[in-house]
C-alpha cells in the first residue's frame, strides 16, 4: 500500500494515538524516520489491556508496524514490551516470523512505556527537552493503536475499545466496549464495586483521573484513549492524594519541602539529562512566586508520571499536582519556558540505577492487593444507547454529519474534520437512531 492510500485509510477510520492525549495519527505517521516503535510496555501497574492486544491481536500488530515502517521510510521496525510477559512474546514471536521486526524487552520499571523514555531505551538517543520522538527520528505508538490501524485498513473504522476494569469489583476483567459506553456500564460487567462507598480512576493508578461524585461518573463514557478504570473504597491514599486542596499543596510545600532533591534526582526526565529540577518548581511554588521565578517555568518539562510524588518525596509532598497547576498557569498567561535545553549525559549516568520497580511503587501506592487480581475476558458490551463524544483526540472537535432522527448503522461517519483543522472522524459504535447532535451525539439502539 502507498503513504497516501494508508494515511488516508487511518485518516478515514478516525484513528488516534489510544495510549496517550489521542493526536490524530494520519498526522503523526505523516513523518519520515529511521525508528517506528510500537509500545506495549502498559507501564501502570493493574492494567492488562495492550497485553490483552499483544496476546489476541499479535498478528494485526505486526502487520501494521511493517506497512507503518514502510510508509515512513523507517531502517527498524520494534515492538517493545516488558520481558515478564512471556506469553505475550512468544504470541509476537510466531507473529513476527521472518518480518523485519525486533523485539525490545524491558524490565519491569515505570515508566517504560514512557515514549520519550522508551525511545531512550530502544535507539540510544535522548528527545530534547519539551521536544517529540520525532526530531530524534522516531514515532512511538501504542499496541492497541496498531491493532485499529489494523482494522482501518481493512476498511473498518474505531468503534469499540477494549478496556481493564479492576480494583474492588466483582469479576476483574477485560471489557470490550462500543465507544460512547457509559464506564457505569463496563463496571457492571465485572460485577460492580464490592466496597460501599467507591471512587473511581479512569485510567491509570498513577496518570488516570480520579472522580470521586457518583452523579459525576454516571456521566463518563468510554473514549478512543479509554484503557482502564480502577475502583478504590473512598479515601484510600490515591483518592485523598488527587482530591488534597491546591492552597493545602503550597502550604505544605512551604513548610515541608526540605530541598532534599529526592523528586529531582528520581525524575524520568532528569534522568534522561533534561535540566528540569523539580525541587526548584517546589521552592518557588512554595514561596508564591511561580509566575515570576524563572525556575517554576521548569515545570513545563513534567510529562506527569508521579515517580516524584509517589515514590521519592520523603514527606509526602505533591511536585507532580504542584508541576501540573504551574503548568496550568504558566500556559494560561502564555508564558514559554526560554531557558537552557542542554542536555547532560552526566545526568544519565543514575538512570539504570534509579528506575522504580513497579511492586515496590504497586506497595507505596496501596494498591498492591490487586496486582495479582485474575483479568477475566468480560466479553462484548451492548448498551441500548451511547454518548460519543464529538472531541476525543487533540485538536478541534469534529463536525457532525447528522442530525437528530437519522439512522446509522455501527461504523457509519457521525462527525467530519473540519476543513484544513487538526481533528479526527467519529463514527457510530452501534446500529440506531441519532437521539441528540451537540458536545457530543446521542444514539439509540
Ligand atoms: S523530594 Fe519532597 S522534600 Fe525533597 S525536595 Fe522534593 S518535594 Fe521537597
Ligand atoms: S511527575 Fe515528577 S517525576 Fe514525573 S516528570 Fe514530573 S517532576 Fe518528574
Amino acid at each position: 500500500m502507498d503513504k497516501q492510500s494508508f494515511l488516508a485509510a487511518v485518516k478515514a477510520a478516525g484513528i488516534v494515538g489510544e495510549g496517550g492525549a489521542g493526536f490524530p495519527s494520519h498526522v503523526k505517521f505523516a513523518a519520515e524516520v529511521a525508528t517506528v516503535i510500537a509500545n506495549g510496555c502498559e507501564c501502570e501497574p493493574l492494567l492488562h489491556t495492550d497485553q490483552h492486544h499483544m496476546l489476541h491481536h499479535a498478528e494485526r500488530i505486526v502487520r501494521a508496524l511493517c506497512q507503518l515502517k514502510a510508509v515512513t521510510g523507517a531502517d527498524r521496525a520494534v515492538i517493545a514490551l516488558k520481558r515478564k510477559h512471556a506469553d505475550a512474546t512468544e504470541r509476537l514471536r510466531a507473529a513476527i516470523g521472518s518480518m523485519p521486526v525486533e523485539l525490545a524487552l524491558l524490565d519491569d520499571f515505570y515508566p517504560a512505556g514512557d515514549e520519550q523514555v522508551l525511545v531512550r531505551e530502544v535507539t540510544g538517543r535522548t528527545v530534547p527537552p519539551l521536544g517529540l520522538p520525532l526530531q530524534v527520528g522516531a514515532i512511538v505508538t501504542n499496541v492497541g493503536t496498531l491493532v485499529s490501524v489494523s482494522h482501518a485498513l481493512d476498511g473498518e473504522p474505531l468503534t469499540h475499545k477494549d478496556l481493564t476494569v479492576t480494583g474492588e469489583v466483582g469479576r476483574p476483567g477485560l471489557v470490550h466496549a462500543p465507544i460512547g459506553s457509559r464506564l457505569s456500564a463496563c463496571l457492571d460487567v465485572a460485577g460492580g464495586p464490592i466496597v460501599p462507598d467507591p471512587v473511581y480512576v479512569i485510567g491509570g493508578p498513577l496518570m488516570g483521573r480520579v472522580v470521586d461524585r457518583a452523579e459525576a461518573f454516571a456521566e463518563e463514557v468510554v473514549t478512543k484513549t479509554s484503557g482502564g478504570l480502577l475502583v478504590l473504597p473512598r479515601g484510600h491514599y490515591l483518592h485523598l492524594n488527587a482530591t488534597a486542596p491546591l492552597h493545602h499543596l503550597r502550604v505544605r510545600a512551604a513548610a515541608a519541602c526540605i530541598q532534599c532533591r529526592a523528586c529531582t534526582d528520581l525524575c524520568p526526565r532528569q534522568l534522561l539529562g533534561h535540566p528540569f529540577e523539580t525541587h526548584r518548581v517546589m521552592r518557588a511554588f512554595g514561596s508564591g512566586a511561580e509566575l515570576t521565578a524563572e525556575s517554576a517555568k521548569l515545570a513545563l518539562m513534567c510529562c506527569d508520571c508521579g515517580v516524584c510524588e509517589h515514590f521519592a518525596c520523603p514527606m509526602g509532598l505533591s511536585p507532580r499536582r504542584i508541576n501540573q497547576a504551574v503548568k496550568e498557569q504558566l500556559r494560561a498567561g502564555r508564558i514559554g519556558f526560554d531557558g537552557s535545553r542542554e542536555v547532560s549525559e552526566a545526568r544519565t549516568l543514575w538512570r539504570a540505577f534509579r528506575r522504580v520497580p513497579v511492586p515496590r511503587l504497586a506497595a507505596r501506592l496501596g494498591i498492591a492487593n490487586y496486582l495479582d487480581l485474575p483479568t477475566a475476558d468480560l466479553g462484548e458490551l451492548a448498551p441500548p444507547r451511547v454518548r460519543i463524544p464529538l472531541r476525543q483526540h487533540l485538536g478541534v472537535p469534529a463536525r457532525p454529519v447528522v442530525k437528530p432522527g437519522d439512522r446509522v448503522r455501527c461504523g457509519d461517519l457521525l462527525g467530519d474534520i473540519p476543513p484544513d483543522a487538526l481533528g479526527a472522524r467519529v463514527h457510530a459504535s452501534l446500529d440506531g437512531t441519532v437521539a441528540s447532535v451537540g458536545e457530543a451525539i446521542v444514539l439509540v439502539r
